[in-house]
């Protein structure tokens, strides 16, 4: 299974993430981490993108599609993966449907995490991560309606998007994904 999860900021999507991958046997592509563990080594690609990250702004499509392109020819991605971060914009979206049409290999399905934004940014300012600070918190949340939510029409008109509402318990939420991509899994 080949999937996109879309969620902004604070949404939950990555413990989600971590519990669809563990259960379907799927590489976990997070751009967040890898984007993070390359700052960490203090990489070229990682101390330019640390520019970005730290005032809360997208990283330039190319840097970050490069990243994806090289990381989708990992042996591991062939039994299929969850994309978590990517793609974030509507040109990131067009590349990666180009780099799927060469392979043959289409996606099967985009997940979009549903919270309300004022949630948000309550469970954003308890988290504590270096770019949760209020005015970087404010300017991702920004980022993700502005740049990002074009993408659920993007999908929705490919009738590949499914929305989940991501309140309630880690689990109850959990359930109402399986819902969804076990009905993708048998169709
Ligand atoms: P995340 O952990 O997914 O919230 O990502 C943290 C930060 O990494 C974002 O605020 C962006 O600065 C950067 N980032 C992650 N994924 C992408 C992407 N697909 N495009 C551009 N920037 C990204």
């Amino acid at each position: 299974m080949r999937l996109v999860f879309i969620g902004p900021p604070g949404a939950g999507k990555g413990t989600q993430a971590a519990k669809i991958v563990d259960r379907y046997r799927i590489a976990h592509l997070s751009t967040g981490d890898m984007l993070r563990a390359a700052r960490d080594a203090k990489t070229p690609v990682g101390l330019k993108a640390d520019e970005f990250m730290s005032r809360g702004e997208l990283v330039p499509d190319e840097v970050i599609i490069e990243i994806i392109r090289e990381r989708l020819q990992s042996p591991d991605c062939g039994d299929g993966y969850l994309l978590d971060g990517f793609p974030r914009t509507l040109g990131q979206a067009e590349a990666l449907d180009a780099m799927l049409a060469a392979s043959g290999t289409p996606l099967d399905v985009v997940l979009e995490l549903r919270v309300p934004e004022e949630e948000l940014f309550q469970r954003l300012s308890r988290r504590g991560r270096a770019d949760d600070k209020p005015e970087v918190i404010r300017q991702r949340l920004v980022a993700y309606r502005n740049q990002t939510e074009p993408l659920l029409n993007y999908y929705r008109n490919k009738d590949l998007l499914r929305s989940v509402e991501g309140v309630g318990t880690v689990e109850e939420i959990f359930e109402r994904l399986v819902k969804v991509l076990d009905s993708v899994c048998k169709s």
